[in-house]
């Protein structure tokens, strides 16, 4: 493969941007290689620099559920951009989109648009605190809420990838606050609840784990987190900022039936250009300034080419049999890649809900991050280049989940399953 514009485009890059990039994993280090410098993208295709194209299960980090540049969001936010890209006051648009996330997801009754997944989060937990009284909060051991100090403790992909599980540059004064249990393990959940008696302001999940590679929870885990939140008096936060409006429309509390008091969003509401968003219940969210007294602002919030770009891909979404036909194009490929697996006596892990969807390099089933972390990296990352070689563009990192997008068509999965049965060969 020709990447010489990519390569240099990098060097020019590092002396200019911290590791030549503005979010690490693109960087390509874990995979002991270097990025790939993008140039264009149509439906399921990405083409860097070099003219190469690929196959994409990035999609973004999960915003492009309906592939890249669909026409008609395009064409509304070219629409929008000609009225203005940015008032700093109302506007319907922002109106518009509250009303339609409302509609969607079941937590939801009030909503605010931030500009992105780790300003959701972060104002969430404030809101959580203030509306508590509490200062604590728990997480999960490999879920990643974006970069705030707070959260940035066992925060997943990105994080783990680069084994700095706490980032320097967060106090331990700041994260002393922050307890973390496992993943669908309800009794590590329930230790630090009692031991941390009427101290917890929230649990912050993602419902599905989606930074540790795909992690589906357990039957009853959220059940069991939902009943233990209501009886302590805990706000439970569901962070859909990747499985919202990806695997239901009303996101993964949706899908099982659970419905958190609070709930973070991003990537797909705002079709590829920078959003995030956070809501609840009316009684909690009222707290928010201006309303009430919990802080919470943003120059660029509510966006009017970020709404309208959100606004166009829910609109799409809502087309009947949309969800049913991304689960049938996903069920097949990943389905194809693990028995292409087997096929070659390699030993894979297979998980996946819905669009998402994760080959770990393990023989052990992957419940946590502990049994994550028993993956194969060495063997994953000739994976990853030997699918790239191929024509396949998966994400730089084993602890990351691979979507799916409406646009990918019977012959994209047929040529990525092809390529996976090569390189599982190759391995
Ligand atoms: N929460 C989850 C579950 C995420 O996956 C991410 C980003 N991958 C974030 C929060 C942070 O979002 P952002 O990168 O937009 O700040």
């Amino acid at each position: 493969m020709q990447n010489s514009r990519s390569a240099q485009l990098f060097k020019q890059a590092q002396a200019v941007i911290p590791g030549g990039v503005n979010s690490p994993v693109r960087a390509f280090r874990s995979v002991g290689s270097e990025p790939l410098f993008i140039k264009t993208a149509s439906g399921c295709n990405i083409t860097d620099e070099d003219g190469n194209s690929f196959i994409d299960y990035v999609g973004s980090w999960g915003p492009m559920i309906l592939g890249h540049c669909h026409p008609q969001v395009i064409a509304a936010v070219k629409t929008a951009m000609e009225r203005g890209c940015s008032f700093g006051a109302p506007t319907e648009l922002e109106v518009t989109l509250a009303e339609m996330v409302i509609k969607a997801v079941p937590s939801v009754e009030m909503v605010r648009m931030v500009s992105s997944g780790t300003e959701a989060t972060m104002s969430a937990i404030r809101l959580a605190r203030g509306y508590t009284n509490r200062d604590k909060i728990l997480k999960f051991s490999g879920c990643y809420h974006g970069h705030s100090d707070a959260l940035l403790v066992k925060a997943g992909s990105g994080a783990a990838t680069f084994g700095v599980p706490d980032s320097p540059g967060v106090p331990t004064d700041f994260a002393k606050h922050t307890l973390t249990a496992r993943f669908n393990d309800l009794d590590s959940v329930r230790k630090l609840v009692s031991e941390n008696k009427d101290q917890i302001a929230c649990i912050i999940v993602e419902p599905i784990a989606g930074n540790m590679g795909t992690v589906p929870p357990r039957e009853g885990f959220l059940e069991g987190l939902r009943q233990l939140c209501t009886n302590e008096g805990i706000v439970l936060i569901f962070d859909e900022v990747m499985s919202g409006f990806r695997v239901a429309y009303g996101g993964a509390q949706e899908v099982y039936g659970v419905t958190p008091d609070m709930t973070t969003l991003g990537k797909i509401i705002g079709g590829g250009l920078p959003v995030g968003a956070f809501g609840g219940k009316k009684e909690i969210m009222s707290l928010l300034s201006p309303s009430g007294g919990v802080y919470q602002a943003g120059t660029l919030s509510g966006n009017p080419l970020a709404m309208t770009a959100g606004i166009e891909t829910l609109k799409l979404l809502q087309r009947p049999g949309f969800y049913q036909e991304l689960e049938e194009k996903s069920a097949y490929v990943a389905g194809g890649i693990a028995k292409a697996a087997k096929d070659a006596g390699f030993p894979i892990y297979s998980t996946r809900v819905g669009s998402m969807f994760c080959a770990f390099f393990t023989k052990g089933e992957v419940q946590d991050w502990d049994s994550a972390a028993q993956c194969d990296t060495t063997a994953f990352a000739k994976y990853f280049r030997l699918m790239l070689e191929e024509g396949v563009y998966l994400a730089p990192s084993q602890f990351e989940t691979a979507f799916v997008s409406i646009a990918h068509s019977q012959d994209d999965l047929d040529r990525t399953i092809a390529a996976a049965a090569k390189s599982f060969k190759a391995l």
